[in-house]
């Protein structure tokens, strides 16, 4: 079968699972459950702003869901980030360990705090933190301390934390991670953003280290609009996230004193109605994703086309379905056949090293990293009514 032809054949299969429709995005939202009827009840309460009883739902459900003891509730998925590095006392002129494979916020929270993200490899299979990479980096780098912490030998900085990251939802080798974290006293925080519904070992995603963090931006798996979570089982960790994500502010029956630097971070209660509604949908929008993603799979089996699945133990909620194609030309013909037959796909994004506010940072070899980012492409991956 020739390049036109499979190619053909799989924008005929996309515009079956979307049919009527001129353009079929990545991934659009769709609300119909309650969400009207939530957030006209917010309107009506007049609470639309950072107090109201569905942003305390909303932590209610998020723990619920995770099966962590706490949920904050964030305005972002990237603030949640920033509080999640903050809450582990990363700080000014630290290195913290992530993915050049990842969306741009994971390096952006990192430069919020004046630290510096170090650029691990990932595997293939997971297109996450490779763990073996991490362990090879950490004994060539890593000089732990009698203080505890552990220190990158090229640089003299701390190794502040390690922030891995579920990439499309498909879980990476998570407990491994953890150990490796562990046995050099590095604080572990999951970039769960992409990967709300998807398991590993039977435990959710964002469980397995200090803090877990989620996004409900307009184009993830839930959305309310913009928000974000961040989740912990350490009671500390929560009750100062609570207070530093509203402006650090002293309980008081009517003074104004605040005893540090907070932020204006907690997610308003608007947007926590809308995230009610969806996450009662959290069962139904994952089983119809992982349908679609088990198609997939059959079609590119049949296409010879490489498709990106759950590894053994771990459990996806496909948030974006990805193909690996066979190098970066077949790439890039793959996106103008595809696009420009009313099929939107889109490239992995271009890793974190490449870019010039990162071009310095230190890296491992990224061998995967770079391999996969010639060939890795997302296709649509939206619920289908
Ligand atoms: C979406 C996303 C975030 C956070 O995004 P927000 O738009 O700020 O909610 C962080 N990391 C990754 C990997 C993401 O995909």
């Amino acid at each position: 079968m020739g390049v036109d032809d499979k190619f053909q054949e799989f924008v005929a299969f996309v515009k079956l699972q979307y049919p009527n429709k001129d353009f079929i995005g990545l991934h659009e939202p769709v609300f119909i459950g309650n969400e009207r009827k939530y957030v006209m009840d917010a309107i009506d309460s007049t609470f639309v702003s950072s107090v109201g009883a569905y942003v305390n739902r909303f932590e209610e459900m998020m723990a619920q869901i995770t099966g962590a003891k706490y949920a904050i509730a964030i305005v972002n998925g990237t603030n949640a980030l920033h509080m999640a590095l903050l809450l582990n006392h990363v700080t000014i002129g630290d290195e913290v360990l992530s993915q050049a494979l990842t969306f741009i916020a994971t390096a952006n929270a990192i430069s919020y705090i004046g630290a510096r993200p170090v650029f691990i490899d990932v595997d293939k299979d997971t297109l996450g933190m490779s763990p073996i990479s991490l362990k090879d980096f950490l004994t060539e780098y890593g000089e732990r301390r009698d203080n505890g912490f552990t220190y990158n030998k090229l640089t003299g900085k701390k190794i502040a934390a390690c922030v891995p990251m579920h990439t499309f939802g498909l879980p990476c080798r998570i407990d491994e991670i953890a150990l490796i974290c562990e046995e050099w006293g590095i604080p572990l925080i999951e970039d769960a953003a992409e990967s709300l519904g998807s398991y590993y070992k039977d435990k959710h995603t964002g469980v397995f280290g200090k803090v877990g963090v989620f996004s409900f931006n307009g184009n993830k798996t839930v959305t309310c609009g913009g928000g974000g979570a961040l989740i912990t089982d350490d009671e500390t960790i929560a009750k100062r996230a609570k207070h530093l994500t509203t402006q650090a502010k002293v309980p008081h029956k009517w003074e104004f004193v605040h005893d540090e630097i907070g932020y204006n971070y907690r997610m308003p209660n608007l947007n926590a109605a809308l995230a009610c509604a969806q996450l009662e949908q959290l069962g139904l929008f994952v089983k119809n994703k992982r349908v679609l993603a088990g198609k997939y799979n059959e079609l590119s089996g049949k296409l010879g086309i490489s498709f990106s699945k759950e590894t053994l133990y771990s459990k996806s909620n496909y948030w974006l379905n990805s193909l690996i194609l066979d190098n970066f030309d077949e790439r890039n013909y793959f996106l103008e056949f595809t696009n420009s037959r009313g099929v939107m796909t889109r490239p992995v994004w271009e890793l974190m090293n490449r870019l010039p506010m990162f071009g310095t940072c230190q890296t491992d070899n990224l061998e995967n990293s770079i391999w996969l980012a010639d060939r890795v492409v997302n296709v649509p991956s939206g619920f289908r009514t």
